[in-house]
């Protein structure tokens, strides 16, 4: 049995989270490939040294003093040196960082730096190899991931390892240059590395145990989802649920290998399982509800529209040529709607209107702004009748107006559109009638 486990900022933040993690790796010996994150938020209005990095660099850029910020994430990792006990010295990292910022080699390398420091410790604490990822995650020469290499790389690298830390968030091109993933992308890290030792399962650690039913912002105490296919997933992250970076679900996907949502703070809870498949029946109909605001809707009509041949694709011409993306499209039969989003839309809504106008000839356009969509999420729902009767009832008892439903060809969504003032209590009477009651 292989593992390959991620730990977030959060449970890498101080000496304390550290030693919580430690137990977690010790307590199993499969777990041997670790992929760290950069020391988060240690409490709430607190700073992650990622953050502190590239406003140390932004200061170095702009030729500015930046000795007493480096000297402040210094402290950080200090702190954490000094609570676990550990025999250990950064300081030939930090020379090295000052002297490179002074030299602006570059922002992803300042970011990555807080990876990079990590890893060293955590290597150090836990007496595994620490593995440079600027010499196994591989970019090519125009910035964009080099899977292919990468995933070779990594492989040959690992393959006699008894016990590796690799940091997460970086990887470099053929010439040494430092390259990031976006924002959150230890977790696409942990996945390649999990791809490449043929893990059995990649487990990513993180401050939550899981994924929650819905938003618990809107939804008090909601429950967790023990299994979530990755398909279903993606439908929720779409439609604005976080927990995981987007990019991280491909790699393992491809291989069947599942990933486990855990929490370093309860370890004991077992997490969200995300598999390709399973014949698990879900508790539920539903496995999730999540929802986004901030969209706008053009309702294009004109009489015997259907007719017209190429009338559709004449109007999303008009959207592509303005470079807005379009979220949604349910049609009737003499009109069709566009959902859009709103920010996007706003600049331009006169021009896409007249060319609207000039192109289709319609007989009438409508916008409506402020809206949100919210998509209903469920494997249960294919074998199940009623499940968009039992939506409308549950929106109707709540005075909801439903301003769209749209349901997925794959029948593992249901996309409804409410008014923005509406969007909370539309959730919360969805998971009242899925979960709560299951009526
Ligand atoms: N440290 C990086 C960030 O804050 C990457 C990560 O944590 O995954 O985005």
């Amino acid at each position: 049995m292989k593992k390959v486990v991620k730990f977030g900022g959060s449970s890498l933040a101080s000496a304390e989270q550290f030693k919580k993690v430690g137990k977690i790796i010790r307590a199993d010996a499969s777990r041997k490939f670790v992929v760290p994150s950069a020391p988060g938020k240690r409490f709430s209005g607190d700073t992650k040294v990622t953050d502190m990095l590239y406003s140390c660099y932004g200061a170095a850029i702009r030729e500015k003093k930046f000795a007493d910020q480096l000297q402040e994430i210094r402290g950080r990792y200090q702190e954490i040196i000094d609570g676990l006990g550990l025999d250990f010295s950064l300081d030939q990292d930090f020379e090295k960082i000052r002297e490179n910022f002074g030299k602006k080699i570059g922002r992803d390398y300042a970011a990555s730096r807080g990876e990079y420091l990590n890893g060293k410790i955590m290597a150090a604490y836990l007496g595994y190899e620490f593995i440079d990822a600027a010499d196994v995650i591989r970019f090519g020469e125009d910035g964009s991931f080099d899977e292919e290499t990468t995933n070779q790389l990594l492989a040959k690298r690992l393959e006699d390892s008894k016990g590796a830390v690799i940091p997460g968030f970086y990887g470099a091109k053929a010439d040494g240059t430092i390259v990031t993933f976006s924002r959150g992308g230890s977790d696409v890290s942990g996945s390649l590395v999990a791809l490449a030792v043929g893990a059995d399962l990649y487990e990513n650690w993180t401050d939550v145990s899981g994924f929650l039913i819905a938003d618990p912002r809107i939804v008090k105490n909601p429950r967790s989802i023990e299994t979530i296919t990755y398909k279903e997933l993606r439908e929720l992250s779409y439609m604005g649920a976080s927990v995981l970076h987007e990019d991280a679900i491909f790699p393992v996907r491809k291989a069947g290998i599942p990933i486990n949502i855990r929490n370093t703070n309860a370890p004991e809870d077992k997490g969200t399982l995300i598999v390709e498949g399973t014949c698990r029946q879900p508790k539920y109909t539903i496995t999730g509800i999540a929802g986004t605001d901030g969209f706008a809707s053009i309702t294009i009509e004109k009489a015997m529209m259907n007719s017209e041949i190429g009338f559709c694709r004449k109007v999303l011409q008009v959207f592509e040529e303005h470079d807005i993306s379009i979220e949604h499209m349910p049609s009737g039969i003499d009109t069709m709607t566009i959902f859009v989003h709103k920010d996007e839309f706003e600049e331009k809504e006169q021009q896409v209107l007249s060319a609207i106008h000039k192109t289709v000839k319609p007989d009438h356009i409508e916008l409506e702004s402020d809206l949100a969509l919210i998509a209903v999420v469920g494997r249960g729902m294919r074998a199940t009748r009623g499940t968009a009767g039992r939506i409308f009832s549950a929106l109707a008892h709540a005075h909801i107006n439903v301003k769209m439903i749209d349901q997925g060809s794959s029948e593992l969504n249901i996309i409804i559109g409410v008014r923005h003032d509406d969007f909370k209590n539309a959730i919360r009477a969805l998971y009242e009638i899925f979960v709560v009651t299951q009526i």
